[in-house]
């Protein structure tokens, strides 16, 4: 067997094994039944350890290769390399590991007192949407920061340290390049953020007034204004919507763009049941093969939102090669997320909601404009999580204290406005224990989508993207579905763009 042949039996291995777990965990999610999740999962790590496999990979990294091969090997040898690092630190991992299952436990059972009741975090977000009242409001915001404290005493702090050390010795400067690493970026990539956020501050301060003033009657809103005011701009996202029609409604909408569900092994289970996982997932089985949404809706016109995202990350794994495994695994999460946010954008316009609404289009466009409009400039806020999260890695945390001034010192660098309370909340988001160094894939992704509606308008002298959804569709399909695993994410937003990646797409108009 060739060198090359014998690392795609390796990946054909992994896939299989890949395929029996997805099976597993969607029957779990799905049912709660458990038919051996944690036997699959030792068996793919077995293979990971496979010091033979490994060495193989390695050897074949060395031989003389054409373009596209030397990707896969490289994308195969970067996924065993944790591996087949020192012994201390494969147990510094599960230490990690230990650490992250204990305080996801405390993030999940924990509820909040707000005036001796108990609320769940959806109560919060809800109360944020909906409550006129501005001082319950205010508390019920402040109120997120009541786990701070449980989560610093648990070990938060530790984590961080644990983590640190696992990125030395693995031989980078620290975590946050370990982390980019392993998904093909540099932290350069990040060193303009600062600046461009400013220079769009004013305009969001500008459009703040405005809809402060008309919907709270002050022009200084603050955090806890913020879902309130969107929810009044558009009250349609909670209308009550047929959901038995929903596979019609996704069906019309792909076909749209020239993609027909149809055609494609999908799978649906999407309403709320006994057992079943509370969350939105997508299963990708097996890709280009069998694919399986798993989303829990009642009746709500917002819960189309999951339903889009979901059926556009299925969509995507199904338009793969289902034969180029080594390619498939070297899609960035960038890519996939970017690709699912193309279609929950249709949330907000004509050619999706026009399936809703029977008589007079005007006042739900208007509404929705203005809404996405508010949304545009202010997603640039989310920068904030993003660069405050690095902060952890490149300062010395001795204390809850020590991240409180972090924050109010990166608050007060990029939005100019001070400390509104001793302790900000900020350990109730999962991300920083759970997927540290991810929450820039969202908004990266929404970069690149807006890079791509730009790109097609203007090559196809349209003024908006949705004017021909057809071509679209096929523009997306062949400027980075069919290309996404052979290239790393900043070199393919380059060959599309003509241009390297930067925010000016979140700070132009
Ligand atoms: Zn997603």
């Amino acid at each position: 067997m060739s060198d090359i042949k014998k690392i795609i039996a390796i990946g054909k291995e992994l896939e299989e094994l890949d395929v029996q777990h997805t099976e597993l965990t969607w029957v779990l999610y799905t049912t709660g039944f458990d038919f051996g999740v944690d036997a699959i999962n030792k068996k793919i790590t077995q293979v990971y350890e496979n010091k033979k496999y490994y060495d193989a990979i390695l050897n074949c990294q060395k031989k003389k290769l054409d373009l596209l091969d030397k990707r896969r090997v490289d994308i195969i040898a970067r996924a065993f390399k944790p591996y087949h690092l020192s012994k201390e630190l494969a147990q510094l991992d599960l230490k990690i590991k230990k650490k992250e299952n204990q305080l996801m436990k405390i993030l999940n059972q924990y509820r909040y007192n707000i005036e001796g009741r108990e609320v769940r975090s959806t109560d919060i977000y809800q109360i944020l949407k909906t409550a006129p009242d501005r001082k319950l409001r205010k508390k019920v915001y402040l109120a997120r920061a009541q786990i701070n404290q449980l989560m610093i005493k648990t070990g938060f702090l530790d984590l961080i340290k644990m983590r640190c050390d696992y990125a030395q010795g693995y031989g980078v400067n620290n975590f946050i390049e370990y982390r980019l690493e392993q998904e093909e970026l540099t932290s350069a990539i990040f060193d303009e953020w600062v600046n461009e956020v400013r220079k769009v501050i004013p305009k969001i301060r500008e459009m703040q007034a405005i809809y402060g003033e008309k919907y709270i009657g002050d022009p200084v809103t603050k955090p806890w204004d913020h879902q309130y005011i969107g929810a009044q701009i558009a009250s349609q996202l909670n209308s009550t919507v047929d959901m038995s029609n929903f596979y019609n409604i996704l069906k019309t909408t792909f076909l749209a763009f020239g993609f027909d569900l149809s055609k494609y092994n999908i799978t649906f289970d999407i309403f709320p049941r006994r057992n079943k996982s509370e969350w939105c997932y997508i299963f990708p089985v097996q890709k280009g093969r069998d694919v399986r949404v798993l989303a829990n809706v009642g009746n709500r016109y917002h819960e189309y939102f999951a339903l889009l995202h979901e059926t556009g990350h299925g969509l995507h794994f199904l338009l793969l090669d289902p034969k180029d495994i080594l390619l498939n695994m070297g899609i960035s999460g960038i890519i996939m997320e970017g690709f699912a946010m193309l279609w929950n954008d249709l949330l907000y316009e004509k050619i999706f909601y026009k399936q809703f609404v029977e008589d007079d289009l005007s006042t739900i466009d208007n509404d929705f404009t203005k809404l996405k409009t508010r949304q545009r400039i202010h997603r640039i806020t989310l920068i904030f999580t993003i660069l405050f999260e690095f902060d952890f890695y490149r300062n010395k945390l001795n204390s809850l204290t020590d991240i409180n001034n972090l924050y109010w010192k990166r608050y007060e660098e990029l939005f100019n406005r001070e400390p509104y309370t001793d302790n900000p909340p900020w350990a109730y988001i999962p991300h920083y224990t759970m997927a540290p160094i991810h929450i820039h894939q969202g908004s990266m992704g929404d970069i690149t989508n807006d890079m791509l509606r730009h790109c097609f308008e203007k090559v196809s002298g349209v003024t908006s993207y949705l004017e021909k959804p057809r071509e679209f569709g096929r523009f997306v399909f062949e400027k980075v579905i069919k290309p996404s695993g052979a290239y790393p994410y900043l070199e393919l937003f380059k060959r599309i763009s003509g241009e390297p990646f930067s925010l000016k797409y979140f700070t132009e108009d």
